[in-house]
């Protein structure tokens, strides 16, 4: 997200946590970043586990993920087609798991792991499925679970695992999250599993999500 104020940005990614605090409420003891309005209340960010933020005049950042994020399409616009995506694929992409397609190297900005887990589920794919054995029914089929699971989230007001400004949970309930793990999975009833993997948590259904 940036914010843009005069000639400076301001740019928080992914990972850090941002609420708006009124003029009466006590403040997080703890934050990394403290905007506070004429009028007392305040915008307060904190980092949990990993996350950045950046401060700079406009043009002077130097950053390769920033830079890569703001030259490609958002997946959610119509410059995002299948076409587009199919072309992602290239003989990189087919050495990756279906994990490390989706969510690295910028290849898609703004899908990471908490996004991922319900698309590759929508599109009956295990993350750790390697994307030279994915045939182009399925290729077509992760095309249109990207588009619908992430309008969904959008619409919704985000995953019911992550918190708005005012500290309410989205309300796209997630079918594989840490909020349902151990529980049935809803078309097959086998029990939702997790893994840890590359760096973060897989979630999946063994039954329904192909190796
Ligand atoms: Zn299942």
């Amino acid at each position: 997200m940036e914010i843009l104020l005069e000639d400076t940005r301001i740019v928080l990614g992914d990972g850090v946590a941002l609420r708006f605090i009124p003029a009466d409420q006590k403040r997080p003891a703890k934050h990394q970043l403290l905007v506070e309005f004429a009028d007392g209340s305040a915008l307060v960010a904190t980092v949990q586990m990993y996350g950045g933020m950046w401060c700079f005049r406009e043009g002077e950042f130097d950053n390769p993920y920033y830079q890569i994020a703001c030259t490609k399409p958002s997946p959610l616009s119509e410059e995002f087609d299948a076409v587009y995506f199919a072309g992602l694929l290239d003989e990189k992409g087919r050495k990756k798991s279906a994990k490390a397609f989706l969510a690295t190297e910028q290849r898609i900005p703004g899908l990471g792991n908490g996004g991922l887990q319900d698309i590759l589920y929508q599109a009956n794919i295990h993350p750790k499925r390697s994307m030279a054995s994915v045939i182009d029914q399925e290729l077509e089929s992760l095309f249109l679970a990207i588009k619908s699971t992430l309008w969904q989230m959008a619409e919704q007001g985000g995953r019911d695992t992550e918190k708005d400004l005012f500290g309410q949970p989205g309300g796209y309930r997630t079918v594989l999250s840490r909020n349902t793990v151990n529980t049935p999975c809803p078309r097959c009833g086998e029990l939702i599993r997790k893994e840890a993997y590359m760096g973060g948590s897989i979630y999946y259904c063994s039954t329904c999500q192909l190796r």
